[in-house]
């Protein structure tokens, strides 16, 4: 059996009886009404905080960050008014002719961290039979087809492609004193 169960894989390894210091965030996405077609490449700011593209069409799609936390149900990330305002003044600092686009829909999803943003990914140590897949954060897309290559020859019982220690589930049985830091720059 795998856990590839996400923002939610915390609750289901917890049914195991491992538990982990999960949390649940997502990136405010915005969509403006269509303006005429300018901007042909995918535009991410260096310092990461807006990612802006347009379509043919028109209209264009960005992120805004920083992240925000998901509701405390864990199963929808709400994008307050303020992260339009705020996600609109960064659009403008990278692409200033865009500065009075219209947003016409704000989204975004529930991503799951772990408190170091490295995911879960091996054996579970409580339960044979058991893996873990999760807690991809920002990433998961990017790093999924490492994650299935490796994770499958763990359940095969061959060696994987890369070294999974770093990604054990038992690491969070020690204090991580970098845990603090890292999670409170989601707001
Ligand atoms: C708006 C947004 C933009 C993003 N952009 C990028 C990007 O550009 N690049 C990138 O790499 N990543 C991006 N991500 C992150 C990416 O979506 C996640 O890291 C990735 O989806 C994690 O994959 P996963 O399979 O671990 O979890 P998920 O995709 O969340 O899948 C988990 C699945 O488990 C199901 N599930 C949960 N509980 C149960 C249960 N009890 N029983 C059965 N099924 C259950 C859920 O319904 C869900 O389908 C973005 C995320 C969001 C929200």
């Amino acid at each position: 059996v795998v856990n590839a169960g996400g923002g939610w894989a915390g609750s289901l390894a917890k049914t195991f009886g491992e538990e982990v210091p999960m949390f649940s965030a997502g990136p405010p996405q915005f969509v403006t009404e269509p303006l005429p077609y300018m901007l042909r490449p995918i535009v991410q700011a260096v310092e990461g905080d807006v990612i802006v593209r347009q379509i043919a069409r028109g209209n264009i799609i960005f992120a805004g960050y920083p992240r925000t936390r998901s509701q405390a149900d864990g199963e929808h990330t709400y994008v307050p008014p303020q992260k339009i305002v705020q996600g609109m003044a960064s659009l403008a600092s990278v692409v200033p002719s865009f500065a009075n686009a219209e947003v016409i829909r704000a989204w975004s999803g529930v991503e799951g961290y772990l408190p170091d943003m490295l995911p879960v990914v091996g054996p579970s140590q409580a339960v044979p039979g058991l893996f873990h897949a999760f807690g991809g954060s920002g990433g998961g897309f990017q790093i999924a087809p490492a994650v299935g290559d490796c994770l499958a020859a763990v359940v095969a019982d061959e060696q994987p492609a890369c070294d999974l220690h770093p990604y054990r589930i038992d690491r969070f049985n020690v204090q991580l004193e970098t845990s603090e830091k890292i999670t409170t720059e989601f707001d």
